[in-house]
């Protein structure tokens, strides 16, 4: 019989901050997978136990495959590397309850990624109406609540995401977090993985940040342009700081000190134009991987302002010059599209 191919995220990694289990990118998970109530607990709770029960069956309906790249392994796969997928370990007894067919796990997440604070040193008009410097009480309490969930499972803690709201190298929170992850107190942890806008990402921070940035081995920097005129439009940073610091990153993981380096680009209608300049800013620092992804409405802008830079979208005027930059590029080896565009020849 055929074994059936699992997705290790939803069996290794949690996701700190919101009520809901998110294993992944939450815009890779399905609306009906969305309106599952959240559980206190979230790691063994309502939305959990029915996302692994299907994933278990080799039922992927509450999974957008069009947009998640995540590989899929078998059982024997992954028991013969439980590190298949870096960011989603299996424990040993989480595997055995995966081979039994049972969705609940024994063992607590050994991958934690934590992205709630939404303090940020850019304030991007796709994300935010305004700076955020602050948090509120609501919001402090969800901090403190994720600095115990981390203290207890500093025994099975083996990989730490950081962060994908604000900004890690930002916020007080999670730069104390970030310091304090040494192997004294999380004497599992094998690697960090760093998300930013790369504006603070350089030595004097990360000097800054020991012990806890010595474990940084995958950085991903978003950036979503592909020049200083649309980046200071669509991100409203310092363009020169920002290729200072990704060309120091670059000499990071040319010398090996890094694994794995990307720079990500959220496709629209501001910044589509630019995309082959960003390709080849990947590919003159070495990166690993130039991402792309769609535009998504977070509800900060209007519905009418949302349709006008959703360029992935079918009847957008220039949905056909996104499909043959698309092309231009689908060949590369370190390019990748998470985009869902509705064209015959882009089926995958
Ligand atoms: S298959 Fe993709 S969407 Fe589903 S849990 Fe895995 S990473 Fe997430």
């Amino acid at each position: 019989m055929k074994e059936i191919r699992v997705c290790p995220y939803p069996f290794g990694r949690a996701h700190l901050g919101q009520r809901a289990f998110i294993p992944c990118c939450p815009d890779w998970l399905t609306p009906e997978y969305h309106r599952i109530p959240p559980s206190p607990d979230s790691w063994n709770g309502t939305a959990a136990l029915e996302l692994r029960r299907r994933i278990l069956s080799g039922d992927y309906s509450l999974c957008n495959r069009q947009l998640c790249q995540a590989p899929l392994l078998t059982l024997s796969e992954l028991e013969a590397s439980p590190r298949a997928q870096p960011e989603a370990p299996v424990s040993r007894r989480n595997l055995e309850a995966m081979k039994a067919g049972l969705p609940r796990m024994p063992d607590g997440p050994p991958a934690i990624s934590v992205s709630v604070d939404p303090r940020c040193n850019l304030a991007c008009p796709s994300c935010r109406k305004g700076p955020i410097r602050r948090v509120t009480t609501e919001q402090q309490a969800i901090l403190d609540r994720v600095a115990s969930l981390l203290e207890s499972s500093r025994e099975s803690l083996q990989t730490v995401r950081l962060a994908g709201y604000g900004e890690a190298l930002f916020s007080p929170f999670l730069r104390q977090l970030l310091k304090g992850l040494s192997r004294e107190r999380y004497p599992n942890l094998d690697f960090v993985f760093l998300l930013t806008n790369g504006l603070l990402m350089n030595e004097m921070s990360f000097e800054d940040l020991k012990p806890g940035s010595d474990h940084i081995r995958r950085i991903a920097v978003s950036i979503d342009a592909g020049n200083a005129e649309i980046y200071r439009k669509v991100r409203g940073g310092d363009w020169n700081v920002l290729m200072k610091n990704l060309e120091w990153a670059s000499g990071l993981r040319k010398s090996g000190r890094l694994d794995d380096f990307s720079i990500s680009f959220v496709a629209r209608e501001t910044n589509f134009s630019t995309i082959p300049e960003f390709v080849s800013l990947g590919r003159s620092l070495g990166v690993d991987r130039i991402l792309f992804s769609q535009f998504q409405d977070w509800g900060v802008m209007s519905r009418a302002e949302y349709e006008r830079e959703a360029i992935h979208l079918p009847g957008h005027p220039k949905h056909r010059e996104l499909l043959a930059l698309y092309r231009q590029f689908r060949e590369e080896p370190t390019v990748s599209f998470s985009i869902s565009l509705a064209d015959p020849e882009m089926a995958r």
